[in-house]
């Protein structure tokens, strides 16, 4: 199996090829497809197993080939996916491969958490990002501040999504949920499955594609 036998454009295969990855692990290989064909996703998968690729590359695809949904105003970008993770280091980490994966294409990310100065984030954002990555109580603080427009959201990630909910986060996220367009694409990566993380999937994912590696 090769990243571009799994429908991935050139300059994605090519990205990942100077990274000195030879092919796509057991969870890119299946959730990849998924992906690419517009459903939602619930992913049973630890750090480690390429989780990260598996769900960057296909957004990474579709958001390159496809226009947005909802047209920006000028020349500015609007956030077509969203990104939570429970920690600002896996945020940043995110974000870190984001970048990596994105650099043959016209995409921008950034990301926002908690524990630095707000400001340059505001400044950065206003300049307008494809991708946000983001841990939610950040997230809702821009929000508060009508500093962020998730109004153009396409695909939602809840990475570590068990993390989260160990942290306390449910309630931001259901915040932060219920601020997003309903006609979007939502894809779950968790470690574990509680019944709390259930419940969640059940409200959040439509006939979910269920992976586990
Ligand atoms: P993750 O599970 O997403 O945190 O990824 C774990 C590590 O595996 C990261 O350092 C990635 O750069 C690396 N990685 C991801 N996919 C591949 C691949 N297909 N081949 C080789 N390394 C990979």
């Amino acid at each position: 199996m090769s990243f571009a036998s799994l429908g991935l454009s050139e300059p994605i295969v090519r990205a990942v090829t100077e990274l000195g990855y030879t092919q796509p692990t057991p969870i890119q290989t299946q959730a990849i497809p998924v992906v690419l064909s517009g459903g939602d996703l619930l992913a049973g998968a630890q750090t480690g197993t390429g989780k990260t690729a598996g769900f960057t590359l296909p957004i990474l695809q579709l958001l390159s080939t496809n226009p947005p949904l909802k047209t920006p105003i000028g020349a500015r970008r609007t956030i077509r996916a969203l990104m939570l993770a429970p920690t600002r280091e896996l945020a940043a980490q995110i974000e870190e491969s984001v970048t990596q994966y994105s650099r043959h294409l016209k995409l921008t990310s950034m990301t926002v958490f908690g524990g630095v100065n707000i400001n340059p984030q505001i400044r950065h954002l206003q300049a307008g990002v494809d991708i946000l990555v983001a841990t939610p109580g950040r997230l809702l603080d821009h929000i508060g501040q009508r500093t962020v427009d998730l109004s153009g959201v396409e695909i939602l990630v809840l990475d570590e999504a068990d993390r989260m909910l160990d942290m306390g986060f449910i309630r931001d996220i259901r915040k932060i949920l219920a601020l997003l367009p309903r006609k979007r694409q939502n894809l779950l990566f968790s470690a574990t499955f509680s019944d709390e993380i259930k419940t969640l999937a059940d409200d959040l994912l439509n006939r979910p594609a269920m992976i586990e590696v």
